[in-house]
């Protein structure tokens, strides 16, 4: 159940992550957004790559993945079903409670439609970890482009009922962006607040703020709290259903 993870920066604001199973030395790239820092960090801690776990279709997900075959060609790719057609080259196609292991480490494939329709999650319940790709965000949230916009709250209302120890790992480095949107709608929250000087900090040493836990983000993101009476009061929508309440948030996000 050992387990090394390694997080680094691609393209402009992505993270490749590379999770590695001690015993049988089995290498998993969460999404492969560019290839090149992915190979630099497999070569760095001489770990070979045996399999590629696809969270959605977008491009900044996707686009390594022939590099990464190139190098390793036996490499196996697992993804969405229902994205099968726009991702190609899928190996494994997944769809919502599918087993996945990395070697010794179990996890299971949580359909998270919003972001995309066919958007994934990996979640690996005894090391206690979340892939959420673009679903989640430290602080945020995904944009809603293929779905409803209440599909997306049912989708983060999900991740929300995992282990409050969770740690998360997201697609991208918007945390400090996120906050500061968050901030303005909870001024007063204390968690948020602290949670900021935090996260400023570690964006001017250059560091990344991923993962963060569920528990941070159930105390300080506005998205997973919908239904909060709190940010439902600070958000002048006090007894709203929570949809909606979700929807008027991501809709002032997308005009932030
Ligand atoms: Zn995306
Ligand atoms: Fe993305």
């Amino acid at each position: 159940m050992a387990h090394e993870i390694a997080i680094f920066p691609c393209l402009s604001d992505n993270y490749g992550v590379l999770l590695h199973d001690d015993a049988t030395g089995t290498t998993a790239a969460i999404d492969a957004p560019e290839a090149e820092p992915i190979l630099a960090a497999l070569a760095g801690r001489g770990w070979v790559l045996s399999d590629i776990l696809v969270t959605h279709h977008h491009k900044d997900h996707v686009q390594g993945i022939d590099g990464l075959r190139q190098r390793y060609p036996q490499a196996r790719v697992s993804g969405p079903a229902a994205e099968a057609a726009k991702i190609g080259a899928l190996d494994v196609r997944l769809g919502d409670n599918d087993a996945v292991s990395v070697g010794t480490l179990k996890g299971q494939v949580l359909s998270t439609p919003g972001h995309t329709a066919g958007h994934i999650c990996y979640y690996f319940a005894d090391a206690g970890l979340l892939f959420a790709g673009d679903t989640l965000f430290a602080l945020g949230c995904g944009r809603v482009f293929e779905t409803p916009l209440p599909v997306m709250w049912h989708s983060l209302a999900r991740l929300r009922g995992l282990p409050p120890a969770t740690k998360l790992y997201c697609g991208h480095e918007y945390t400090l962006n996120n906050g500061r949107f968050a901030l303005g709608i909870e001024p007063n929250n204390a968690a948020l607040q602290q949670r900021m000087q935090v996260v400023a900090a570690l964006r001017a040493a250059g560091k990344p703020t991923v993962p963060s836990t569920l528990a941070d983000e159930l105390a300080t993101n506005p998205f997973l709290r919908a239904d909060d009476p709190g940010l439902q009061r600070a958000f002048n929508m006090t007894g709203a259903p929570p949809a909606d309440v979700f929807a008027a948030l991501r809709s002032a996000k997308d005009r932030a």
